[in-house]
Order: structure tokens, then C-alpha cells, then sequence
């Protein structure tokens, strides 16, 4: 393993659960950039299987659209079992494993662990269904509010690659479900980090959903609600986590495609969607 004292992270890689994710090809890729010196923290989702799990366990995901278009996971206390053992199980240890094999010194973390995101419990949604709003009660879900960036630093200069996923803590101290996109954007800020890389299915905002080559190249802090308009429900999400990750100072955030061959340095270098405060010529 190479551990080695380090300043804490300039970079948070954020990689999707979306099918197509190579997710070999990304830890690859970290571990090449971990040799060079460079220290990151990698946040990771796990939609794609969690939908498999609660199937093959007879509790099918049930997904919501909130009155504002935003597609949300309906977690009851079902779906949070699976969620928990998906996020925190197979999957993080499956990117640990992957990563410590590459000779990476990684660290596989829950929000709940140490309480690194912790966040408002909500307990209902509002649901549009059939053109009417619904409200459902008995949800596990929230938005990170706080980050405990000290227990990050503290494993980052003591030469660990935090791996993180959600759940988040409640402030009640139970397990909420939160978007892994803001949670990332919420982890780079609070670390200070200069850039946040979200990396998908796709190969970054897509002017049209089904056409591939109509990617967005770059968009600013202020194009992104126009750009809004045209994200579906899980885009949408990216867009936020953005606009957040820059309102709290970090300097570049860039939506990659998670099927490229080095998909973290190919989106550093301009690959995908480039969204930054104001653009270069401003
Ligand atoms: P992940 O699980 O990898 O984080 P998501 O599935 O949540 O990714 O989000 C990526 C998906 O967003 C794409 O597979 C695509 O179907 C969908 N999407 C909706 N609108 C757009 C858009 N305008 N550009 C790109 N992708 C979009």
C-alpha cells in the first residue's frame, strides 16, 4: 500500500450506479492519479443495483416525482434495508477491494460513519401521480446539511482514500437517504476542494437525452437553471449538486462520462460537461 503524508483533497470524484459505469476503468484511473500525488476523496451511488436487489428481495423501487420535476427513490424502512446493504455493502467494499488490489490505501465509509453527512430527516414526500400530488408518508430520506470534513482530513493526511457513500445520519440518528450528487458537492466544498468531477452514462449534459453528440460543453453558474430545463429527473440532481459544489467555493465542476478508458483524467481535461462561476472569456 502506498500511504505517504498529504495535504487533504483538491479533488472529489464522484462515480454514478447508472448500468454502463466501468467502474474498473475508475479506480484505474484514481489509483494512477493517487500514485502521481494527487489526493482525492471518491463518493459512489448504486441506483442500478439497488433496483436489482429490492427486486430479487420482492420489494420492487418505487420512484416519486415532486410537483417541482425532481424524481426522487421512495425510501421506506424496506427499501432502506436494501439501500444499506447495497450501498454500504456489496458495493463500497467491491470499490475498496478494487482499489486496495491497484495497492490503493482505501478506506470504505457510510455518511452514517463518524456521521460524515448528516442531514434533516424528511419523513413524506410529495408525489405527482396520475396529475394529482400525493403525499407519502414513512420516507428515510434528506439533503446533506453537514459534512464532518475533520474525520476526511484526518484519514486523507494520515494517507487514506476515503470511499463514501450514502445513507447520511439524521440528526435523530437514523438513516436518511440522500442524492450521492449533492452529497458529493456538499463533501468538496466542505473540504475545499478546487474541483468536483460527477461522472456518468452519459458523456455529460445533453442538449437532447437520446442523442449522444449533442453534448453541452460548458455551462456557467448562471446558465444552469436555464439548462435545467432541459435535464430529466436524475440530470437535474447533477445540476444542483453543481450549482451547490460553487456556491461553496469550489472553482470547476465537470460532468464525465464514466465509460471512457481514463474517465477521471479525461474529464479534468475537458471531456464532458465543463461548469464553472463564470466562463473563461467573462
Ligand atoms: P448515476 O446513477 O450514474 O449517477 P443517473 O442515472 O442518476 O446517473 O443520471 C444519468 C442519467 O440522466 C442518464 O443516464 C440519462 O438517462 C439521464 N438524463 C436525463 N436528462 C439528461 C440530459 N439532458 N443529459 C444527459 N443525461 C440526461
Amino acid at each position: 500500500m502506498t500511504r505517504g503524508r498529504a495535504p487533504t483533497a483538491s479533488l472529489v470524484v464522484k462515480v454514478g450506479g447508472s448500468a454502463g459505469v466501468d467502474l474498473d476503468a475508475v479506480c484505474r484511473d484514481v489509483a494512477s492519479r493517487w500514485r502521481e500525488g494527487e489526493r482525492l476523496v471518491l463518493v459512489h451511488g448504486g441506483s442500478d443495483r439497488t433496483n436489482q436487489v429490492a427486486e430479487l428481495m420482492g420489494t420492487p423501487p418505487r420512484f416519486v416525482t415532486s410537483p417541482s420535476g425532481h424524481t426522487s427513490r421512495y425510501t421506506d424502512s424496506d427499501a432502506m434495508e436494501v439501500f444499506l446493504m447495497v450501498y454500504c455493502g456489496a458495493l463500497n467494499k467491491r470499490i475498496v477491494e478494487r482499489l486496495q488490489r491497484l495497492g490503493l490505501p482505501a478506506v470504505g465509509l457510510s455518511g452514517l460513519d463518524g456521521r460524515v453527512l448528516e442531514g434533516t430527516h424528511k419523513r413524506s414526500v410529495r408525489s405527482v401521480e396520475n396529475g394529482k400530488v400525493r403525499v407519502l408518508h414513512g420516507d428515510h430520506t434528506g439533503t446533506v446539511e453537514r459534512v464532518n470534513a475533520e474525520l476526511l482530513e484526518l484519514l486523507l493526511e494520515a494517507g487514506y482514500l476515503p470511499v463514501l457513500s450514502p445513507p447520511a445520519a439524521s440528526y435523530e440518528g437514523s438513516a436518511i437517504n440522500v442524492d450521492g450528487d449533492r452529497a458529493a458537492a456538499a463533501v468538496a466544498a466542505a473540504l475545499g476542494a478546487e474541483r468536483l468531477v460527477i461522472l456518468s452514462n452519459v458523456p455529460g449534459l445533453l442538449a437532447d437525452v437520446d442523442d449522444e453528440t449533442s453534448l453541452i460543453p460548458s455551462l456557467t453558474l448562471a446558465g444552469i437553471d436555464a439548462a435545467m430545463a432541459s435535464a430529466g429527473g436524475r440530470m437535474k440532481k447533477k445540476l444542483l449538486g453543481a450549482a451547490e459544489a460553487l456556491r461553496g467555493g469550489v472553482e470547476q465542476v465537470v460532468l464525465g462520462d464514466a465509460r471512457e478508458p481514463a474517465p477521471v483524467s479525461a474529464a479534468l481535461a475537458g471531456r464532458g460537461t465543463v461548469i464553472a462561476v463564470s466562463s473563461r472569456e467573462e
